[in-house]
């Protein structure tokens, strides 16, 4: 990662492209545009962002092909901006690939919040710091606050005390632990925790969170390690 990060923004609307450009400017950002999917690809390749901002509609190849094409070559981040609630689901799971989004129409603060966030992540990441969500760390605990994940054991401590919790719980606290700060579609959750290739019941997911929280939270009702993201899934805080 360059020292001032090179944010590539692809959006068609000429002024919400402005508006993104001149507050990412601001934030110290260096900033590149595309207005299309291909003018998008081709500054990918050559110039190498450390983050993109990928609109959905775009004219010609469409936001979320971008973003298929991408993920197949680079590890860029990439926050996806998107005006519908039902693509949300996709653009975050396997099928787009997507790190993160915002729905339009969005606070510019929230922007800057979420491409910091993707920004530090990917340093981190890059920096050996954090493992992959893909990398298995096998020796080294997952230490969230009062929280610790032993991976080698299989075993969680909550305050130094050790939480029983069934395998499928475990692997499901430690995929969201893994990936904490990132919102977890139920479709990727199952396919990652289950093994489940097709939308099937995400009720499934719902009910082992709700008994993570029985054991992990403080007030299981209003929880502050796993939280829900609306209509979506689930996001770990830690
Ligand atoms: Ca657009």
């Amino acid at each position: 990662m360059t020292t001032i990060p090179r944010v590539l923004i692809v959006e068609d609307e000429p002024s919400l492209q402005e508006t993104l450009a001149y507050n990412l400017e601001r934030d110290g950002y260096e900033v590149l545009t595309a207005a299309d999917g291909l003018e998008a690809l081709r500054l990918a390749r050559s110039q190498q962002p450390d983050l993109i901002l990928l609109d959905i509609m775009l004219p010609g190849m469409n936001g979320i092909e971008v973003c298929r094409t991408l993920r197949r070559e680079m590890n860029v981040p990439i926050l996806m901006l998107t005006a519908r609630a039902e693509e949300i689901d996709r653009v975050v799971g396997l099928e787009v690939g997507a790190d993160d989004y915002v729905s339009k129409p969005f606070g510019m603060r929230e922007l800057l919040a979420r491409v910091r966030a993707l920004l530090r992540r990917a340093r981190m990441q890059s920096e050996g710091l954090e493992p992959a969500a893909e990398t298995v760390e096998r020796h080294k605990n997952l230490v969230l606050g009062d929280l610790v994940i032993d991976i080698d054991r299989r075993e969680v401590l909550l305050g130094g005390e050790s939480v029983l919790l069934r395998p499928k719980e475990y692997e499901l606290l430690l995929f969201l632990a893994r990936n904490r700060g990132i919102v977890l579609s139920r479709d990727l959750i199952l396919e990652r925790v289950w093994d489940w290739n097709y939308s099937g019941d995400s009720r499934t997911v719902d009910v082992h969170i709700r008994w993570l929280r029985e054991k992990l939270e403080e007030d299981p009702s209003n929880p502050q390690r796993i939280l829900t993201v609306r209509g979506i899934g689930y996001r770990f805080e830690g």
